[in-house]
């Protein structure tokens, strides 16, 4: 999650984030809840308007209604295509609108239908009309822009209809044509409050989600993230897919000299530069920079091979060793060891997490003790070890 608050801003008129990668984010994790929605709406509009047939009864008769009747009968099958479009496997996350979309646009040409049988009735219709422009604003998950242009088109159409027949008098089209108005009109503040009030909650959300699993001093993901199955779920991944996973556990060499002798102040800084370098040097939302414990750090390498995760660790020893860090006027600098394991999915043997960490833990202090500053690698189920190479 980036620190750039303009990914957070939210457009006014539309009532969704400016940032089409935020919005996509948000609709994404959201998606249970709009199909969930969805149903609700698409299921209750369908049977009321089914219901409301009485009237057409009352009104019409039992023969005189068959086609009013034919028409609202189509809702409910309209809706469950809708829903099944929806909800296909591999649905796009803009589906439900779509699907809200083309639902209320052949419930507006239903209710023509309806309203073309029952011409002298255009007060009771108008009402209803209303109550629809709320539901389709309120009720119905879709996007504010799509259902306003839906609701505010098919209510101009219903009263250039009702104004045409003039079968009431005009003081009786004027309320008519307020109450349609007011309807739209409350209908799209509404929406638009709702659109954005779920939108700030999604990003609070966000915000504390990150703050639970960052570490605030290098910006790295912590060991809760790791815990709540980080790794587990990178393991099930590559099983599922037979592919390779490599781990480097790192720590820092005489980090507590540095400590004791420029203050704790100064170790921050170098903890820092630690961190941003091996963000800088990994893969942007592939690879995991975990804080581990206090100059400790395990990064996760997915799809990767041990060749490539021993290349990586190489470069950034040879690239932190280079590295000088200005505290106080004084240029520091220290390097680190690393243990590196690599895992391949396609055989048979277990792997844990634990037993990868505690594999890339092992390699890492076999690296001080030969003399720190020094990358050592390990195949997981494999005999030979792989030596790295000192600076
Ligand atoms: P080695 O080369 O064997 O790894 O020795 P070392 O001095 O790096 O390791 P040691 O385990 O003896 O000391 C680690 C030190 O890291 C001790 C602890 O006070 C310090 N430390 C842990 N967390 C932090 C932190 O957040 N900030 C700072 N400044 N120091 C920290
Ligand atoms: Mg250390
Ligand atoms: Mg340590």
């Amino acid at each position: 999650m980036s620190n750039d608050p303009s990914i957070a801003a939210i457009a006014p008129l539309r009532g969704e984030f400016s940032c089409a990668t935020t919005e996509i984010g948000f609709l994404h994790q959201q998606s249970a809840v709009i199909l969930r929605d969805l149903r609700r709406g698409l299921l209750l509009s369908s049977l009321f308007y089914l219901v409301f047939g009485a009237a057409d009864i009352a009104a019409l008769g039992l023969e005189g209604a068959a086609a009013p009747l034919l028409a609202r009968l189509t809702i409910p099958f309209i809706a469950m295509a809708c829903l099944y479009y929806a909800r296909r496997p591999n649905a796009g996350v803009r589906a439900p609108c779509h699907a809200a979309s083309a639902f209320t646009l052949l419930w507006g040409a239903s209710y023509f239908v309806v309203i073309s049988y029952r011409p002298g009735d255009i007060l009771l219709h108008a009402m209803s009309w209303a109550v629809m422009a709320m539901v389709i604003h309120i009720l119905i998950p879709n996007r504010l822009i799509c259902a306003a242009t839906i609701s505010i088109g098919a209510t101009l159409a219903f009263l250039a209809l009702a104004w045409h027949q003039h079968a009431v008098g005009t003081r009786f089209l004027t309320s008519l044509t307020m109450l349609l108005i007011c309807a739209n009109v409350f209908g799209v503040t509404v929406a638009q409050r709702h659109a954005r009030l779920w939108r700030e909650q999604y990003w609070a959300q966000q915000v504390l989600t990150n703050l639970s699993i960052r570490d605030p001093l290098t910006g790295s993901y912590n060991r809760r993230h790791l815990n709540a199955g980080l790794l587990d779920g990178e393991i099930a991944r590559a099983r599922r897919y037979r592919l390779s996973l490599s781990l480097i556990m790192c720590d820092l060499d005489g980090f507590k000299k540095i400590n004791d002798t420029y203050g704790h102040h100064a170790g921050d800084e170098m903890l820092r530069s630690f961190a941003t370098l091996v963000q800088t040097m990994t893969r942007d939302a592939i690879d995991t920079v975990v804080r581990y414990g206090g100059e400790e750090f395990l990064i996760i390498l997915p799809e990767t091979r041990l060749d490539g995760a021993l290349e990586l660790a190489e470069r950034v020893r040879a690239a932190f060793a280079e590295q000088r860090v200005e505290v106080d006027g004084v240029q520091l600098g220290t390097t680190a060891s690393f243990g590196v394991v690599g895992a391949e999915f396609g055989g048979s043997h277990a792997v844990t997490p634990q037993g990868m960490i505690a594999l890339a833990d092992q390699l890492m202090y076999e690296a001080k003790h030969a003399g720190r500053n020094l990358v050592r690698a390990k195949q997981l189920g494999q005999r030979v070890e792989t030596v790295g190479r000192t600076g």
